[in-house]
């Protein structure tokens, strides 16, 4: 199923589909495997930020659906009236959305969220027990303040996704995440396998086997009761589909989407927001640019001369020439690359075999398992 395919993507378009932007780099929260270095700092972006980016954002956004994403830090710790002040230079073809934990959110945050049109995706990553990992800068366990701003969300009737860690795939944790969020309500779901990156050194090397049968584990519960958009069982599966219909080639986009991460500060690090402040000494702080000299247009067209960059490029025609998995990945993970490897030129990653080469394999698994005709 994993077609080897010798054409697709090259280089790095100019326009993205969307930004990141970091309104501060607070995060209330301090979760074991978090990769964030400033999230215990409160540096908030300027408005002037927001001003320069929305200069670039506002002309792609009318020519065709464009997002930003405010992450952070917690997004929802630069305050209601601070927000409010960085997404007023947008335009309103601009889709906003927040990446939170949810701990901050009440009844006025659900009404800014209807007031400015805001999408909202939770981090949570099951049940109560399953969030040993996610707790407050005193270490405690923050599950019970996550649920009370997902039942503000759902009191709200405000639609939202979910976004899952897994650290320790293992038999019946698919079907027991599965159900738990098709209780919690959200209608589409990502999930992650616990990543090494930035401050998160811990190994993210795990056994194949359960890693595998993780993924088609998961694809069972979600045939049962496919109410919730599975962000990357929908990804196979449409692969798995372009494979047999003959058109898996052109699945993937001409070119590397850049994913412009905005930084409090307006420096901007393309492809890997993990990659946003860090240094190294070879490639110096990651940055292309910054919106407060430079249109973030312009930043983008000369992304591919930033010298990680370049050789991030290199590995990614690695991955085409050698591992038959690309059709489906496109070999991109720039920052995992960097933090597994120390580098941007290797091919395969703890990160790719987890979250690509065994999802794939687990979806496979399951349909020799179902003999089933839909996948
Ligand atoms: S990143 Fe990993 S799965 Fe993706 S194309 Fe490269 S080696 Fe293959």
């Amino acid at each position: 199923m994993a077609a080897r395919t010798h054409s697709g993507m090259r280089g790095i378009a100019a326009v993205p589909s969307y930004v990141v932007m970091q309104p501060t780099t607070l995060c209330n929260l301090d979760c074991a495997y978090c990769y964030l270095p400033l999230r215990a700092a409160d540096r908030r972006m300027p408005v002037e930020v927001a001003e320069a980016v929305a200069a670039s954002v506002n002309p792609w956004a009318a020519a065709g659906r464009f997002s930003v994403v405010w992450h952070g830090g917690e997004p929802l710790a630069a305050g209601q009236e601070h927000l409010a002040a960085l997404l007023a230079p947008f335009g309103p073809e601009v889709e906003h959305h927040v990446q939170t934990n949810a701990t901050l959110i009440d009844d006025a945050w659900c009404a800014f969220f209807v007031e400015h049109g805001v999408r909202v995706s939770v981090s949570v990553d099951g049940p109560r027990e399953r969030n040993a990992e996610r707790v407050t800068r005193g270490g405690r366990a923050a599950y019970d303040r996550i649920l009370a701003g997902v039942t503000a969300l759902r009191r709200h009737g405000l639609p939202f996704s979910a976004l899952a860690v897994v650290s320790r795939p293992g038999p019946g944790l698919a079907t027991e995440l599965y159900d738990y969020f098709l209780d919690l309500g959200c209608d589409v779901l990502g999930v992650n396998i616990e990543e090494t990156e930035g401050v998160n050194t811990r190994s993210n090397a795990r056994d194949a086997a359960a890693v595998t049968g993780f993924w088609a584990e998961l694809v069972g519960a979600w045939r049962r009761d496919p109410r919730i958009h599975l962000r990357e069982v929908e990804w196979s599966l449409r692969y798995a589909g372009a494979v047999l219909a003959g058109t898996a080639e052109e699945l993937l986009p001409r070119r590397l989407d850049p994913i412009p991460t905005v930084a409090h500060d307006g420096s901007v690090v393309v492809l890997s927001p993990e990659l946003a402040g860090f240094t190294h000494p070879r490639y110096g702080d990651f940055g292309s640019g910054n919106v407060l000299t430079t249109p973030l247009a312009e930043i983008l067209a000369g992304a591919g001369r930033t010298p990680w960059v370049a050789e991030f490029l290199t590995g990614v025609e690695a991955c085409r020439s050698s591992c038959p998995y690309f059709g489906f990945c496109g070999g991109g993970h720039a920052a995992n690359r960097y933090f597994e490897q120390g580098r941007f030129d290797g091919t395969e990653t703890e990160h790719c075999r987890n979250s690509k080469i065994r999802l794939l394999e687990g979806v496979l698994e399951h349909a020799r398992e179902h003999q089933s005709p839909a996948v």
